[in-house]
């Protein structure tokens, strides 16, 4: 396993880290519930490959990933990072502490040494997070009792959003969205680490879509590349500013493939970095041919999400993810109950389509809307 310096903790974390949010889940009094049986051992597996940094959250798993987390940390809690989230519901300090200490119970510890303030945006940590006896208090007084070790923040907002947050100074690391399809934050990583906070990655597979099969991604180097999701781990921790990629690992295969990957320095040569970089250039402007995402097009009076739909086609023609656009496209029309798990919620698919035309009036790109929206459903609705 490779370790790198965690920003100004000086901490040597894992480039690996586990993410306890697929855990075998099993049944009991008709509950979904976490399997332990098979969940503490694999997570133990991890602890015993390398791998020193596990993050949870009160709602994984059905709200009982902590439990598991913290039943699995029995032997290990000294030499493994235990990171969990507060879900900043409003602007209370009180409430924020009533959440930590619901998540210390429940992963039956004393401390958290990463507590991240879950998923913010500039907006709530203004309004809700940095105002007096808010959150900030709160989490600085537990600091100070001990009870959390470091702040942090997970982040979904604008890319730009990010550099007020990292300049408030208040945080020890950032988890943040990075991958190969997805490059927005890469500069706010970088300044993240310039400032001295730790840099995790969520999502190094794309929320999955990465997952699936892709030639396209699977052939970006001469090397032998076993799967896409390889190449995209491969890809995440080459970034310099990458502290660790974390990976909602399933089963014991999985585990044991993320950490051989892990476990290479330097996992993608400088110029094996290189060409992949200038091949994701040359797919950026061909997927920017068919529709930038500028969002310029909504909304529609027909509650379509026109850029959405047609990511999910550029992700076929232009990376080949054929498998994961299908899957995430019938997601639109499929009711909840029959949906894969890890589908995103639905909506309304392209032959929803009442042809009013005012999108295509406000399309920058002059894009023939309509049609490619029929092209659309037709490809990837069969
Ligand atoms: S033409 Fe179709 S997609 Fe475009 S705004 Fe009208 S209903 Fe929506
Ligand atoms: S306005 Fe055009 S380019 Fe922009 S998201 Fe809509 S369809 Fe794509």
């Amino acid at each position: 396993m490779v370790y790198k310096t965690f920003g100004k903790t000086g901490l040597k974390l894992s480039v690996l880290g586990f993410g306890a949010m697929r855990l075998p889940m099993t049944e009991k009094d008709g509950k979904p519930i976490v399997d332990y049986e098979k969940a503490v051992p694999l997570m133990r597996r991890a602890f015993e490959l390398g791998v020193n940094y596990i993050d949870t959250a009160p709602y994984y798993c059905e709200s009982d990933s902590e439990v598991a987390v913290g039943k699995a940390l029995k032997g290990w809690r000294d030499k493994v990072y235990l990171s969990t989230k507060n879900p900043i519901e409003d602007a209370s300090g009180a409430n924020f502490r009533k959440r930590l200490e619901n998540s210390l119970k429940k992963l039956d510890t004393d401390y958290i040494d990463f507590y991240h303030m879950w998923g913010i945006n500039l907006e709530s940590f203004r309004s809700s997070i940095d105002v007096k006896n808010g959150p900030v208090e709160a989490a600085r007084k537990a600091i100070d009792e001990g009870l959390i070790k470091h702040l942090s923040f997970s982040f979904h907002d604008k890319p730009e959003n990010m550099i007020p947050i990292i300049d408030s100074g208040y945080f020890s690391s950032v988890l943040c969205q990075y991958n190969l399809l997805d490059r927005s934050n890469e500069e706010n990583m970088a300044y993240a680490n310039e400032k001295g906070l730790g840099v995790v990655v969520m999502g190094p597979v794309g929320g999955g879509s990465l997952g699936a099969p892709s030639e396209v991604i699977r052939n970006m180097i001469k090397k032998e590349v076993k799967s896409t999701a390889e190449m995209a781990l491969r890809f995440v921790l080459s970034n310099s500013h990458t502290n660790m990629a974390l990976s909602g690992m399933e089963d014991l295969r999985m585990l044991e493939e993320n950490v051989k990957v892990a476990a290479v320095e330097g996992v993608l040569t400088s110029d094996e970095y290189g060409q992949v970089n200038a091949i994701l250039a040359e797919k950026k402007r061909l997927s920017e041919l068919y529709c930038t995402g500028c969002r310029y097009c909504m909304p529609c009076p027909a509650g379509l999400n026109i850029p959405h739909i047609f990511k999910l086609m550029n992700n076929h023609k232009v990376y080949e993810l054929t498998a994961h656009s299908k899957r995430e496209y019938k997601a639109l029309f499929t009711p909840v109950e029959e949906r894969h798990v890890w589908a995103k919620p639905n909506g309304v698919s392209a032959d929803k389509c009442v042809e009013c035309g005012q999108c295509e009036e406000k399309c920058p790109q002059k894009l023939s809307i309509m049609k490619q929206l029929k092209e659309t459903h037709t490809v990837l609705g069969k």
